[in-house]
């Protein structure tokens, strides 16, 4: 069952023709029939153009020499509805673009495009990557794979629920506050959010410009340093991508860890907030880390507690601004009124669902005139010493750890009711993007009854990739968390 292995191994197969990429590829969608109308992680399968890429890539092989091949050529993978595939639907789980199709290729799809990776479709998300369950589509919930009475987790929830349902290879997600991470945690795969600037984001629709960045869900750790590798790097089209030379992180993996010194921060430890079975998890995580010459150190974040609240304003602030431009003019959903600015007010309360219409409201007050210096001046300043709290703590340690997520994957509906509840998924996640340094999430246990997926977070300084890769690499060879498979 090609489906059900990871980019590394697949890749062995095909440039050794024991397999061709139709296989794999026919395999992924066998296993999305099957398994789709159940998990929905996808909104969209693009069968025929992916058997034909697939060809395509199978008679690249034959020509290529196989030292010229990249190792993606011919491996199926999808891509998270917020990201432009020229060509394919491009809906943001929003009922306002539902009939957009994209014009052009994002620059991580045209990498990939180059590569030679089989794009099978695109894959749901809470609208506009606005939530942490999936539940905020406008074309309803992905199930996550371990319990479909459970959400996967957001806004990549498509993204994790595939990969973990062994739908296809890898996928890519973005991640604002945790939108790649939790998901990853909560569905039993890698997920990685690289540095702010080390992965470009033009053709990524913005929500928080500010805290966005693409990110990669994968089955290993392995995978995720291959598809880093094709993904990073300076683009002109992007000018908050940064020149910085893309290390060939796949390579470095096999490096040791021993002497590498990780923090524990005090404040993501604290009694009551942290669910029993997760914090059992991540102890024996770090006793395994430890086993392989890892050093523990206890460190502080003191701001920690100000990070929901800080993102609460910049994140709503700015997808204000940013969703000002789906207008009923330039793209998607146009619902007529008699002047233009009823024509405006009803398309985006025709268009927009419930969460979105909160951020936008809470964001168009916090940069208010009169409000703005209490809310939106405030935040950026506090956010300025969240950030300096992680710069202080990498002068002593190289890299942090923590759990993903203070509880395991919660039910369907479970806190739809209340949107506290909701943002607090996100406590342990948003730092990383309010600090613009890198974060990896990755298997570390399971919940005993029923069986649920748990993971830790490796947080970096700003382009550390390669030592969360590494550390994630070793902690990966040494347990077998990312073999198990869900029950579908
Ligand atoms: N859950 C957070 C939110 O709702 C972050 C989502 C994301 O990372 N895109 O905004």
């Amino acid at each position: 069952m090609p489906n059900r292995l990871t980019v590394c191994e697949l890749s062995r197969l095909l440039s050794r023709r024991e397999l061709s990429s139709r296989e794999a590829t026919q395999a992924c969608l066998d296993a999305i029939r099957q398994r789709d109308p159940v998990v929905r992680a996808f909104l969209h399968v693009d069968e025929a153009g992916a058997l034909a890429q697939a060809d395509a890539a199978d008679a690249a092989r034959r020509r290529g020499r196989s030292a010229e091949t990249h190792p993606l050529l011919g491996i199926p993978v999808a891509i998270k509805d917020v990201i432009a595939v020229r060509n394919q639907p491009l809906t943001c789980g929003s009922r306002i673009l539902a009939r957009y199709i994209a014009p052009y290729d994002a620059t991580v799809t045209e990498a990939l495009r180059r590569a030679g990776a089989i794009f099978l479709g695109r894959l749901n998300l809470d609208e506009f990557a606005m939530g942490s369950s999936t539940e905020n589509s406008a074309f309803g919930p992905t199930r996550n794979p371990w319990d479909t009475t459970r959400i996967p987790g957001g806004s990549s929830g498509g993204s994790a629920a595939a990969v973990a349902a062994d739908e296809c290879s890898a996928a890519l997600g973005s991640d604002t506050g945790g939108s790649v991470r939790l998901p990853a945690a909560f569905c039993g795969v890698v997920g990685l959010k690289p540095t702010y600037g080390r992965v470009s984001r033009f053709g990524l629709v913005a929500y928080a410009s500010s805290l966005d960045q693409i990110g990669l869900l994968t089955k290993t750790v392995r995978d995720a340093a291959l598809l880093l590798e094709t993904v990073a790097g300076h683009d002109p089209l992007d000018s908050t991508s940064v020149a910085q030379p893309v290390p060939p992180y796949a390579a470095g993996l096999d490096q040791s860890v021993a002497g590498l010194r990780v923090g524990l921060p005090r404040e993501y430890f604290v009694e009551g907030g942290l669910d029993a079975e997760v914090r059992h998890s991540i102890d024996r995580a770090i006793a395994q880390l430890e086993s392989l010459g890892v050093e523990p150190v206890e460190v502080s974040l003191p701001h920690t507690r100000y990070a929901l609240g800080t993102f609460c304003l910049i994140a709503p602030a700015e997808a204000s601004a940013n969703l000002a431009r789906f207008d009923g003019v330039r793209y998607g959903l146009r619902v007529e009124g008699a002047d233009p600015i009823e024509m405006y007010a009803r398309t985006r309360g025709a268009g927009f669902g419930p969460e979105v219409k909160r951020r936008i409201i809470l964001g168009t007050h916090a940069l208010s005139s009169g409000y703005y210096d209490a809310y939106y001046l405030r935040a950026q300043k506090v956010r300025t010493l969240i950030r300096q709290d992680f710069l202080d703590t990498f002068k002593q340690v190289d890299a942090i750890l923590t759990p993903t997520a203070p509880t395991p994957p919660f039910k369907l509906g479970e806190k739809l009711a209340d949107p506290l509840q909701m943002y607090l998924s996100d406590v342990f996640t948003i730092s990383c993007n309010l600090a613009g340094i890198c974060g990896l999430s990755l298997p570390c246990g399971f919940t005993t009854s029923p069986k649920l997926p748990i993971g830790m977070q490796l947080l970096g300084p700003p382009f550390g990739e390669e030592i969360l890769l590494r550390l994630g690499y070793a902690f990966e060879q040494s347990t077998d968390w990312h073999r198990h498979r869900p029950p579908l």
